[in-house]
């Protein structure tokens, strides 16, 4: 079984620990490809992926221009906007996205209970936690640094915009910005605006234990990292290509491993 991500770069991606792990612990044989693809190749890369792969997952920043290139897009994938997973059934690529039930996943795993998210960002990460939350039956505020993205993800899928004050109001605080990433010393809202119970979660996964989660934990939030949305994510995509449940154990080993690596 032929399977592999394209992103571009894609050097740094911990799929393919996670993947190859899982193909291993279910005795597929199979192998799983960095695909570097920049923009302008997307089109023959594709074309490649319809002759010779059962699947591929699709990441920044090629998972919004991937849609019209696919013969069919799973619902969610069109209302997110976002596709970051693909299957070919005989020639046919869908395109589904599962970032946003790996989302869910990640957070119903880690005990998350409540009503109100304050969700920060507007972008393509911050679309698939909108649909989830909203589909989990969440009240979601959302704030971003440009507010009319926030408005247009607030209008897109029922939402407020609100301002931080608002986040002290909310059961689960979302980080689905990219602060933190580049920037471990930064954070996407100031420590003060944190609410004193509840849940934290970040999307961003490197470092692990990002500057929002220590200034949450401290807060007194429980909190969950960006690896359970990636191992989740994952399992699900793994699920479509094989029709198999994934063996999320020696999946998520296959991460911690990678990550022990320094990857
Ligand atoms: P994106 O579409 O480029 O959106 C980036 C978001 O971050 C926008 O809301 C942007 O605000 C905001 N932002 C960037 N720099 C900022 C700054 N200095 N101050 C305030 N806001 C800033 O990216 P994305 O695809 O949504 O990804 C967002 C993050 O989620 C990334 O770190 C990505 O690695 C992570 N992610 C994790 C998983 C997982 O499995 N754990 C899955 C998907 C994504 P503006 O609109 O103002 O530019």
């Amino acid at each position: 079984m032929r399977l592999g991500i394209l992103g571009h770069p894609v050097g740094h991606s911990l799929s393919p620990a996670m993947h190859r792990a899982a193909l291993a612990a279910l005795g597929i044989a199979g192998s799983y490809d960095l695909l570097d693809t920049p923009p302008e190749a997307l089109g023959d890369r594709i074309a490649e992926v319809r002759k010779g792969f059962r699947g591929v997952n699709v990441t920044v920043p090629l998972k919004e221009a991937v849609l019209p290139l696919l013969d069919e897009v799973r619902p969610e994938a069109r209302a997110i906007g976002a596709v970051n997973t693909v299957v070919n059934e005989g020639g046919r690529l869908i395109g589904h996205n599962t970032d946003a039930p790996g989302f869910l996943r990640s957070i119903e795993e880690a005990g998350v209970r409540g009503r109100r998210a304050f969700l920060l960002g507007a972008g393509g990460a911050a679309r698939a936690v909108a649909y989830a939350l909203k589909g989990a039956g969440w009240e979601v505020w959302v704030h971003n640094r440009t507010r009319a993205r926030a408005e247009a993800l607030a209008a897109a899928f029922g939402l407020e915009v609100a301002p931080f004050e608002a986040a002290r109001e909310a059961d689960l605080v979302v980080n689905a910005t990219a602060v933190g990433l580049d920037d471990p010393a930064s954070t996407p809202i100031p420590a003060a605006f944190l609410p004193r119970k509840g849940y934290a979660a970040d999307l961003v996964y490197r470092p692990v234990k990002t500057r929002f989660l220590r200034e949450a934990e401290a807060a007194g939030l429980a909190v969950v990292d960006g690896l359970g949305m990636l191992l989740w994510q994952g399992a699900l995509a793994f699920r479509i290509w094989t029709g198999r449940p994934a063996p999320i154990e020696a999946m998520r080993r296959g991460l911690e491993d990678a990550f022990g690596r320094g990857a």
